[in-house]
């Protein structure tokens, strides 16, 4: 076995070779990977660099290759991660199958749904959405009211989701379903796996102010989920819903890059932003104030990525699948969203562009995600659900 010097060698080798030049640096909105069958590809170089990395297992490189994952330790994952950071590699694709359902197949799927939905994930075939929240289920989730009834050989399943994410995208949905009407809220729910492609399912785009239609209402009028998509114990799938919900906090946290990659890494350094629109003065920003701000958001962020790096290591399998990623979840959105703050108040009126030549492509993408990252501080549960996850799960104090 390649020792990890070796290792990295081979890596670098191997990226040097194989990532193509259009997909160094930040890309654009538009250019970004999800997978599945409506994915179309603005920048060829994105799906010849899907298809490369997808092959050597690198889309998901710490699943079991039997799964068609890279079976890398989690020390020549972080190897893996900082070679491709050091050359400004993008990540060949993203979405719900790596982050969510992906790892949750892995803790509590049967080996044949890990051997026929994983390879899928890898390869970019199929694209997943999330199906939890309700129009009367949000930070309630178990009030969730979609009810699925045993028909023998499958579910019939019938109800409504909302804010589905991705949705007019996805090929298959992962969704919590009421098996058990009379039972207590926590006791009567499975976690299900639907194909999307039936016309029991239904997906209607929920139009944001910007024009956009990221989020979806996604209804089941007598939908099917077989019964071989049933994921954990019927009546139980509340148990395979948190430790989702432990992946996807872990995600938006940036834990599952083991603290290498932050959600806003594409974007160029606050310091930098700061000094462009802002100037030096006597080898200083010239506002001490936001200076001093800038400072400490800085000296927090790196900290933070350290403790991640820390808590990463400190784990075996290398992800947090604990409550614990609740406290990364809920200061790594907020840390973000203190630091897009900052980026506004340095760019001034120009953090308004929307549209239009007044304003450069940077200043239009740093305004978007700004507004975009208020969102993380509510998806995958809001900043005072964690805390009070935290406060009962980790710290155990009383109800
Ligand atoms: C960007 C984004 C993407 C999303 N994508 C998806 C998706 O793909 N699939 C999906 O199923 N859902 C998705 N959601 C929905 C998300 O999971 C819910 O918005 C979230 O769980 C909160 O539920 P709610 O919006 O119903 O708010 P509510 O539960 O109505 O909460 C409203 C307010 O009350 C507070 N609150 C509620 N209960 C408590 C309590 N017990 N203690 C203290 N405060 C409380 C909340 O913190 C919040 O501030 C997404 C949301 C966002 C923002």
């Amino acid at each position: 076995m390649a020792t990890l010097r070796e290792f990295r060698e081979e890596t670098q080798a191997w990226l040097a070779d194989n990532c193509p030049d259009s997909m160094r640096g930040s890309g654009t909105d538009a250019e970004a990977v999800a997978g599945g069958t409506s994915q179309t590809y603005e920048n060829p170089g994105a799906k010849v660099w899907l298809d490369r990395m997808a092959e050597k297992g690198w889309t998901a490189p710490m699943w079991p290759s039997e799964y068609g994952g890279g079976g890398l330790s989690r020390d020549q994952f972080l190897i893996l991660q900082d070679e491709m950071i050091r050359i400004n590699a993008r990540s060949p694709i993203g979405g719900m199958g790596f982050s969510m359902i992906g790892p949750t197949l892995l803790d509590y799927g049967t080996e044949e749904q890990k051997q026929r939905h994983l390879p899928k994930i890898v390869n970019g075939e199929i694209r997943w959405c999330q199906g939890y929240s309700e129009p009367g289920a949000g930070s309630d989730l178990a009030s969730l009211a979609t009810k699925a009834e045993d028909m023998g050989d499958h579910f019939l399943v019938n109800g409504q989701k909302i804010w589905t994410s991705g949705a007019q995208n996805a090929d298959w949905i992962f969704t919590l379903v009421r098996t058990e009407p009379q039972a207590p809220k926590h006791e009567g729910i499975s976690f299900v796996l639907i194909d999307m492609d039936q016309p029991g399912v239904k997906v209607n785009p929920i139009k944001l102010i910007s024009g956009s239609s990221p989020f979806n209402e996604t209804f089941f009028d007598d939908a099917i989920a077989k019964k071989e998509d049933l994921v954990g114990q019927l009546n139980r799938g509340w148990t395979v819903a948190k430790r989702l919900l432990q992946h996807e906090r872990s995600s938006i946290s940036g834990m599952s890059s083991g603290g290498r990659r932050g959600r806003y890494d594409n974007l160029r350094s606050l310091s930098q932003i700061a000094r462009d629109y802002i100037g030096m003065d006597d080898g200083k920003l010239a506002d001490l104030v936001l200076r001093d701000q800038i400072i400490g958001n800085t000296m927090t962020s790196k900290a933070f990525s350290l403790t991640q790096r820390r808590a990463a290591a400190e784990n075996a399998s290398g992800g947090t699948p604990t409550f614990a990623t609740s406290m990364f979840k809920y200061y790594g959105s907020e840390l973000g969203k203190d630091r897009l703050e900052l980026q506004l108040k340095a760019m001034g009126t120009q953090s308004f562009g929307w549209e239009g030549d007044m304003f450069t492509s940077e200043e239009r993408t740093l305004t978007r995600t700004w507004l975009r990252s208020k969102g993380s501080s509510i998806a995958g549960g809001t900043s005072e659900i964690q805390l009070n996850i935290i406060a009962k799960r980790v710290l155990g104090l009383p109800d």
